[in-house]
């Protein structure tokens, strides 16, 4: 036999797997018939260090291997082994153990041993479904009762405010585009309508170059009272002092509204679809908002969404992201949702100061239009400014 370098034989390999699956040491799977032990001929029911042979002379190689005195034959190194004598000389037994192919590198050290305890344990453990404490379950109930009397997700009490109308065109547009809107959001690039320098200019005299500005700046109010609502209920808030709770909405009231969007997004026709109204991403476009902002934007969303979350994990989202991880989760790649959901909110993180940009941008070239909620929000924050 060679001396093992690396994986060299099926067989080899599939030891190792099984190894690692948790199996014996040194063992495959057992086999349907019984057979012979190749060492002694007793029954053997499995591969043991490469060799298939009972349980006795897999106990004696490993025993063997680990002992530092030499075996020596008390007779002519030729004695045959039995299953009846097998005990009577080491020394030939062990010669034959070898001489059948068991491999001596096979046999764990201690150490190993040990180690691979730790990672069938630690496998265990992670296997596990994780046992939310009663205050957790707690936490996520509280949660979600906040989240759903705060989120009208159907939007039945977002009334009262300035329509939109997608006929009307913007200044120094013309008809075509108005269609896009039909079009829009299943390509990411290509799809948006480019708000034209010219406009800019003509938006002090006509003061109408965002048609769906009024509306988007109502739609948005709206959500951020709602979001206000949310986190005004959540114990952790109320515990913080005025300015921190004024700090905290400021950097997370973006994001939050992103996260309920996104649970009434269609990733297959791109529309945010909210009861009575929907949107699309050129409704974005016609209140002011660019590319820059609208595409990793529109990108998120159909990420997130694909991310099939669960009403409590959108709940925990825009509660804490710390939270997430102990929802529970069954099937096929759930265990990677954790950092997925964080690279989502990473994402959105940079998304938000282009936003704050942008609004500021859209407040000067049209003003008067974003509600004073609005512009508190995106205003910079002194608390964060180191
Ligand atoms: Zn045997
Ligand atoms: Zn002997």
């Amino acid at each position: 036999m060679n001396e093992a370098t690396g994986v060299q034989s099926i067989r080899e390999a599939l030891t190792r797997y099984n190894e690692e699956e948790g199996s014996q040491e040194g063992e495959t799977t057992e086999d349907e018939e019984p057979r012979a032990c190749a060492v002694c001929g007793d029954l053997a029911k499995g591969y043991h260090f490469n060799a298939l042979t009972c349980e006795g002379c897999k106990g004696f190689f490993r025993r063997a291997i680990k002992r530092s005195t030499q075996l020596r034959c008390r007779f002519q190194n030729k004695c045959s082994i039995t299953k009846n004598n097998r005990r009577s000389c080491q020394a030939c037994r062990f010669r034959k153990c070898r001489a059948i192919g068991m491999r001596q590198e096979m046999v764990m050290s201690e150490k190993e041993v040990q180690e691979r305890r730790t990672r069938i344990q630690t496998r265990k453990r992670l296997d596990a479904p994780v046992e939310l404490s009663s205050q957790q379950e707690e936490t996520i109930k509280e949660l979600l009762c906040s989240h759903r009397q705060s989120f009208d997700s159907a939007f039945y009490r977002f009334s009262g405010f300035r329509p939109m109308d997608r006929n009307a065109l913007p200044v120094g547009q013309d008809e075509s585009e108005s269609e896009l809107c039909s079009l829009s959001s299943t390509s990411l690039s290509g799809s948006f309508e480019t708000p034209e320098n010219q406009e800019h200019e003509e938006a002090g005299k006509k003061g109408s170059v965002f048609t769906a500005l009024p509306h988007v700046a109502d739609l948005t109010t709206y959500m951020i009272q709602d979001i206000i609502t949310f986190s005004k209920s959540l114990r952790d808030f109320q515990s913080l002092n005025m300015d921190d709770q004024i700090s905290l909405l400021k950097g997370a009231t973006f994001e939050i509204m992103q996260i309920r969007f996104n649970m009434v997004f269609n990733t297959k026709t791109g529309i945010w679809e909210c009861g009575h109204l929907t949107y699309c991403i050129n409704d974005a476009v016609r209140a002011g908002f660019q590319p820059l902002l609208l595409e990793p934007l529109l990108k998120f969303h159909h990420t997130l969404r694909d991310l099939c979350l669960q009403e409590e994990e959108y709940a925990l989202m825009q509660a804490c992201p710390c939270f997430l991880q102990t929802v529970q989760r069954t099937g096929p790649e759930k265990h990677l949702l954790y950092p997925k959901v964080m690279s989502c909110l990473t994402e959105m993180r940079t998304m938000n100061e282009e936003y704050s940009k942008q609004v500021l941008q859209i407040q000067d070239i049209q003003p008067d239009i974003i509600s004073p909620l609005i512009m508190e929000m995106v205003s910079k924050n002194p608390c964060s400014d180191f």
